[in-house]
């Protein structure tokens, strides 16, 4: 007997029931669930229905560069842009990727793939901890992992990845390295309202996005590249074509859909009356980064990054960062945070996968509720047990 309709299996979710007393808060990943709420109640205007007929081709668009990419999630991607006014996509080549991690992949191969010498791959420290391994696991002759931009010092040519706001500090960033013979690559994956204040409308020559970190769904893995160039764009397609022959439709088909929803809503078509996704989750965020600075403040242990109030040409207020990630500090004295979190079964990732010393540690701000709020109870008795010699 077959079934009438096929939902999503619920062992594909992890278990919602109250976290145990005696099990880890595991906040080492920046799995964005803390938006799923949104997306429920927003059931009505982001479902998607797709027969078992459509999107069965490899092709898309024929008109386009990249020929894969569904027009529905080009639209949208130009829309969502021009609403926030983060970037400008006017004239530009969009390729879309299996997540912003694959189209690094394809960025580092692009401006590579004509040099005799592997050219060196940096970023000011503390830098994103998947670019090492990123530039570094296939062991390419094209391109190495030369580690901290602020230490680069090496002759030939170099790309330099900016992370703004970064992962995992949230502060702004710009290049530091700065020579004639190097490429820069903007990581923009944090550069929405909910995240920072939109400052300007960016132009650079490669800039990345992805949808993990801009709606929460991570699971789709989609992302996107705005690229001025077009024989760095033909160069990117190229990899996306040999290393995938594309990206899923059915995770683009739904990208449009979310994202195209979130436009819908500031335009007016908004089928049920919720709050708009930038205020509903820029919200969210001020709220846990109010709550986290509370509780750090009396920990005395650890100090959090400070951020400077700009003005956010999106939401016309000032406002400050409110990262995805929490930058811990310890006292110096402890010198490791990692252990000290640990020690309140609060898992984070240490600042030496970052580039930076042990007494830093990452830890995600965008989990759910009941997760968000053991992480902020243990971190709380942190004091007592350091004291205790616990
Ligand atoms: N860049 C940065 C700075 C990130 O934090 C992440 C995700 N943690 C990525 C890229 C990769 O995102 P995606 O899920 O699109 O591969």
């Amino acid at each position: 007997v077959g079934k009438a309709s096929f939902g999503v299996s619920k062992c594909t979710r992890p278990a919602r029931a109250g976290l145990k007393p005696d099990s880890p808060v595991n906040l080492d990943q920046g799995d964005p669930t803390m938006f799923e709420e949104y997306w429920r109640k927003n059931k009505e205007s982001c479902d998607v229905v797709i027969g078992g007929s459509e999107l069965m081709s490899y092709f898309s668009n024929p008109h386009i560069m990249c020929w894969y990419l569904l027009p529905e999630l080009e639209d949208s991607i130009h829309r969502l842009h021009s609403l926030v006014g983060n970037v400008s996509t006017e004239g530009r080549h969009i390729i879309v990727g299996s997540g912003s991690t694959q189209l690094l992949q394809a960025t580092l191969y692009a401006l590579s793939a004509n040099s005799p010498q592997p050219v060196s791959v940096v970023c000011a420290a503390p830098y994103y901890s998947c670019y090492p391994e990123l530039a570094d696991l296939l062991k390419s002759g094209l391109y190495k992992w030369e580690g901290d931009a602020y230490n680069f010092d090496k002759e030939g040519p170099y790309i330099e990845l900016v992370t703004s706001p970064n992962n995992p500090d949230g502060y702004t960033r710009g290049p530091v390295v700065n020579r004639g013979d190097g490429k820069v690559v903007y990581d923009l994956a944090y550069y929405w309202p909910q995240y920072t204040a939109i400052t300007h409308q960016l132009d650079h020559d490669i800039m990345l996005f992805t949808f993990s970190k801009s709606t929460g769904h991570a699971g789709s893995r989609i992302g996107w590249a705005i690229v001025k160039d077009e024989k760095v764009a033909r160069k990117m397609l190229k990899f996306m074509e040999v290393m995938s022959i594309g990206v899923s439709k059915e995770a683009q088909f739904r990208a449009a859909k979310i994202l195209g929803a979130i436009c819908d809503g500031y335009e007016g078509f908004r089928p049920i009356d919720t709050e708009n996704f930038f205020e509903y989750s820029k919200r969210l965020m001020i709220e846990r980064w109010e709550r986290l600075r509370e509780v750090v403040n009396q920990s005395e242990i650890f100090s959090l990054p400070k951020f400077s109030q700009e003005y956010c040409l999106f939401s016309s207020e000032f406002t400050e960062n409110h990262p995805s990630f929490a930058w811990l500090k310890c006292k110096e004295e402890l010198k490791d945070a990692q252990s000290v979190l640990r020690g309140q079964k609060i898992l984070a990732r240490s600042g030496t996968k970052f580039g930076v010393d042990p007494t830093f540690a990452r830890v995600s701000m965008v989990s759910r509720e009941d997760v968000f709020n053991a992480f902020l109870e243990r971190l709380s008795a942190t004091k007592g047990a350091v004291s205790n010699g616990n």
